[in-house]
């Protein structure tokens, strides 16, 4: 175990707007790097579709989502949708970081800028983009996994959350599922090699 001196805290933050393509494109970026790890987050929403605790989310109650942040055990979190919060777990981040591997965050827009300031260049922020608002709508709908009401709340806060894209390090449109996973690759192959080559 080293130092707690000699822990980089380095990590990769993916944001988008839900449905956009993020858990897919992870999902195919994770098996690729080794060294990275995904955090999961605690969220009081429930499961959906096949979500299994542990692996996609830790689901929280409400009580419990507050008595952890009462503890101070998030490193960050956000009430992303009206009644619905989502946060990353300290006990999830810091055995990743103390096996010198980098943490793969999915967060929402406000999560992804605030996450960047606490890390810097110790950070790479990616905002992927759907082709358009109508496609974003296209892809929820056929996921199937969200009611209306569901989708209309995500599609109002996707229309909101384009407009920080520019606070991104990195903006990726994800129109093809290939060429996105193609150009995220090699974002993070570049920051990996440059953060290994200056320390
Ligand atoms: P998010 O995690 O951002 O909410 P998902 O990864 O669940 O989004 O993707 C939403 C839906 O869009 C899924 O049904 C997924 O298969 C589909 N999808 C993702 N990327 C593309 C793409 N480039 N082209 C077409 N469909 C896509
Ligand atoms: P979903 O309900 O579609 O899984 O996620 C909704 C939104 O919450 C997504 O934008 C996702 O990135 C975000 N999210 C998931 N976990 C966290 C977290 O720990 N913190 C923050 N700020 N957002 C999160």
């Amino acid at each position: 175990m080293p130092e707690p001196s000699l822990i980089h805290k380095r990590c990769i933050i993916i944001s988008a707007p839900s449905g956009a393509g993020k858990s897919t494109l992870i999902n195919r970026i994770l098996p690729k790097f080794p060294m990275l790890e995904f955090s999961v987050s605690a969220t009081t929403r429930k499961p959906r579709g096949e979500e299994q605790h542990g692996k996609d989310y830790y689901f929280f109650s409400n009580e419990e989502f507050s008595l952890a942040i009462e503890k101070e055990n998030f490193l960050e979190y956000e009430e992303v949708y009206a009644g619905y919060r989502y946060g990353t777990l300290l006990s999830e981040v810091d055995p990743i970081w103390k096996k010198n591997h980098l943490v793969l965050f999915d967060v929402d827009v406000k999560g992804g800028i605030r996450i960047k300031q606490l890390f810097m260049e110790d950070a790479i922020s990616i905002f992927i983009a759907p082709p358009s608002l109508e496609i974003l709508r296209q892809r929820l709908d056929a996921r199937n996994t969200d009611s209306e009401n569901n989708i209309k709340s995500r599609l109002a806060r996707a229309e909101e959350e384009m407009r920080f894209s520019h606070l991104f390090d990195h903006i990726i449109v994800n129109d093809n599922i290939d060429k996105a996973v193609e150009e995220i690759s090699t974002l993070i192959t570049h920051f990996v090699e440059q953060k290994t080559c200056v320390q």
